[in-house]
């Protein structure tokens, strides 16, 4: 099929102007009748893979997937785009699902979502369908290499025994090897063509914060995000069940989602989320696997993920539009020492332990964060992002090397036996009561670095253990012991590089933030974002399956007034238009119209200022100063008010004289609307003040002549 007619088709059915990276080849292989294997990160648009060929084949494309909630909402995006689909899982009724069975035959979907444990169901009914196309989507769920392995998944196999002419298309988001060859041996593909797509989500920003006053960050964070929808991942239930309560006390809507929570409770938490009626969930990694909301605008990390693979597939659940979303990790060494210990104690200890150190590192990373993430999976950068806090705020480096003497001799001193805190409050001097039941006061280098806080110098010390210097003994209460190389550094003058601490600053520009916010809260995107809230609640789909958040900014910046105009915002196709065209179209229109009275309000009341004080017998040139605005501002107010029917005596201004003049001007010149050509009619000899005076008792005798 030529390019031209898949872009119409694109376009038409779900509004998008542009496919993204692979979408176009990948259709092309599997309308071409090839096997084919796609592996997308999340975000990466895989479903239009399938969407867009189950619409230019002749029969019906059944779609495999493990994850039920996800279903109904891709069918709802199906419907709301005017296509025909429905899916067969357990969450239906058994008469509900033979419902659909029976509808499949008389062939009126495109498209069928159906659960593996479910597939047995159309065994009867596959000899009278065409089937099209068979997608396997989360297909490492096949592998048990992979993390999600589903029993049901390794009878799928069959499908391609039993319909040898139909192309399956495999997705999924795991990009390693060895998942990679089992997915293709298992399902029995046929010299499937494989495509990768890059693994980079220019979109997501990237931060680490240490995690100092973690609760407080966070709730000025939100805070300055009204409305957008995110995700903050703990560690444990705990966590999840306490912040969300800090943060509701601080009147953000927040909820706790865990594998602790009965059914009911957690459903009711997704829903809220997906529909927009709960702004943060606080989860444990069960939460978001299931879910397809594409305007999830940040995601925070509570505590250190494990490895990179889980990090980056929780981020991933922001901004899955394509429009920025932010993403923030803190790091704290508490979450480090506990997270060893766990990898210690589980199976495969080696390779948790060696996982969470790429984690780690990845954390501690003193260059562009992003060449780091993409490196773990395989793909190698040469640009900086320029979207990560490391690009945007590169670390200074400086001599650290009196301060690491420092630090490492008191560890010496305190003889390896003490953990980090200790060490820093032994380094700054401090009082307390430990400090004196040990003696340490009496120690030589006993508060020799008294003149850095103890912020700086928790800091400094992590970054000595990252550099090697020092390191944790996890299963002897922590303490910081010295290596091989801290040696160098106390007798052979090895130079050490320290990078700065710097603290984030938030709030810097309070003022600023507030106007934005509340300029934020009277947008157009805003008043669009209520009304999509409300087709939403009527129709019972989530909202972002009405229109993306992508889909409004783009309306916003276009401001469409008319069909056609509508049919140019991005996720706007034929269905979209007739249902949703008329009714954003009019608040559009209202918004413009609301926007100019209030212009015009505006207006007015700067002209009742101006004319207060002229009235209090006030020069022009004094009322411009007291107004901060130009003399030309306020002779163009006082004509206006003049014009509008106030009175005062213009012969101060303009004599009868100029007045007959400006007259005759008027009659003979071309333009007589502008000052411009006056001013040069009289050669530069009658002011612009004059002529607009002029103008305006000419005009308001003009009015009342009529
Ligand atoms: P994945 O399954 O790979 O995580 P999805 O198929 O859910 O990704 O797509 C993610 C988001 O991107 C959805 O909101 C989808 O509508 C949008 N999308 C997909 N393809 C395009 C495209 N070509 N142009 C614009 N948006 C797209
Ligand atoms: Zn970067």
């Amino acid at each position: 099929m030529k390019s031209e007619l898949l872009h119409a088709k694109l376009k038409e059915s779900f509004g998008f102007e542009k496919f993204r990276p692979n979408q176009e080849t990948i259709i092309t292989t599997i309308l071409s009748g090839q096997d084919t294997l796609a592996i997308m990160p999340t975000g990466g648009g895989k479903s239009i893979c399938f969407q867009l060929p189950a619409l230019i084949l002749p029969g019906i494309t059944i779609v495999i997937s493990p994850l039920i909630a996800l279903m109904k909402d891709q069918v709802d995006s199906l419907k709301t785009n005017g296509i025909a689909a429905c899916y067969i899982n357990s969450s239906q009724s058994s008469d509900e699902q033979q419902f659909y069975i029976d509808n499949l035959k008389s062939n009126n979907f495109k498209l069928v979502y159906i659960a593996p444990e479910s597939l047995s169901y159309l065994d009867n009914v596959f000899n009278e369908l065409t089937i099209s196309l068979i997608a396997i989507d989360e297909a490492h769920c096949i592998s048990s290499w992979g993390h999600d392995f589903r029993p049901a998944y390794t009878n799928l196999g069959y499908l391609k025994n039993r319909f040898p002419s139909t192309p399956v298309l495999a997705l999924t988001a795991t990009a390693d090897k060895a998942t990679r060859v089992d997915i293709t041996k298992q399902l029995n593909l046929k010299s499937p063509k494989t495509f990768v797509t890059s693994f980079d989500r220019a979109n997501l920003s990237l931060e680490v914060r240490p995690a100092l006053d973690r609760v407080k960050q966070i709730i000025d964070f939100v805070e300055n995000k009204p409305n957008e929808s995110g995700i903050i991942y703990c560690l444990s239930r705990k966590t999840t069940e306490e912040l969300a309560e800090k943060l509701s006390k601080n009147g953000i809507s927040a909820k706790a989602y865990h594998a602790g929570l009965d059914n009911t409770t957690r459903a009711k938490t997704q829903d809220q989320f997906i529909n927009d009626d709960c702004q943060v969930v606080c989860a444990t990694i069960a939460f978001g696997m299931g879910i397809d909301k594409s305007n999830v605008r940040w995601v925070i990390h509570y505590n250190l993920p494990k490895n990179i693979e889980g990090y980056y597939q929780e981020i991933g659940r922001a901004g899955r539009d394509g429009l920025p979303a932010e993403t923030v990790l803190f790091e704290s060494y508490a979450d480090v020492i506990q997270l060893q210990k766990f990898a210690s104690e589980g199976l495969n200890s080696d390779v948790q332990l060696a996982k969470l150190d790429r984690m780690k590192q990845y954390a501690d990373a003193v260059s562009c964060r992003r060449k780091i993430l993409l490196s773990y999976f395989g793909e190698l950068v040469t640009e900086n992002c320029g979207n990560c806090d490391i690009c945007k705020n590169p670390p200074t480096f400086f001599d650290g090397t009196i301060l690491a003497q420092k630090a490492l001799s008191a560890i010496t001193r305190l003889q390896e036996s003490e953990p980090l805190a200790v060490i820093v409050d032994f380094l700054r001097g401090s009082k307390n009561a430990y400090i004196y039941e040990k003696n340490y006061q009496t120690l030589k280098t006993y508060g020799i670095g008294a003149d850095i806080s103890w912020y700086d110098w928790n800091q400094y010390l992590i970054q000595l253990i990252n550099l090697g210097y020092c390191e944790i003994a996890f299963h002897q209460h922590n303490k910081i012991l010295l290596t091989s190389f801290a040696k160098k550094v106390l007798f052979e003058g090895e130079k050490v590089k320290l990078t700065t601490v710097v603290k984030k600053v938030i709030d810097k520009n309070e003022i600023k933030q507030e106007k934005a916010k509340t300029a934020a809260k009277n947008s157009l995107f805003e008043t669009l974002r209520k009304l999509r809230y409300e087709i939403a609640k009527e129709e019972e789909v989530p909202a972002y399956v009405i229109f993306s958040d992508a889909s409004l900014r783009h309306m916003e910046i276009l401001r469409p007034m008319s069909d056609e105009d509508f049919l140019a915002v991005e996720g706007v196709g034929k269905a979209k238009l007739e249902k949703y065209g008329a009714d954003f179209i009019n608040a559009i229109i209202e918004f413009q119209r609301n926007k100019s009275v209030v212009k015009k309000e505006k207006k007015e009341s700067t002209y009742a200022k101006t004319l207060e004080l002229f009235q209090n017998g006030h020069s022009i040139e004094e009322i411009a100063g007291q107004r901060n605005l130009g003399e030309t501002t306020i002779v163009s107010h006082l004509a206006k008010l003049y014009v509008d029917g106030n009175d005062f005596d213009l012969s101060q201004f303009v004599s009868d004289g100029e007045i007959n003049e400006i007259r005759k001007a008027q009659v003979e010149l071309e333009n007589p609307n502008a000052l411009r050509p006056y001013y040069d009619y009289f050669e530069e000899k009658m002011s612009y003040d004059k002529i607009r005076f002029g103008l305006a008792f000419l005009e308001r005798k003009h009015q009342t002549i009529k």
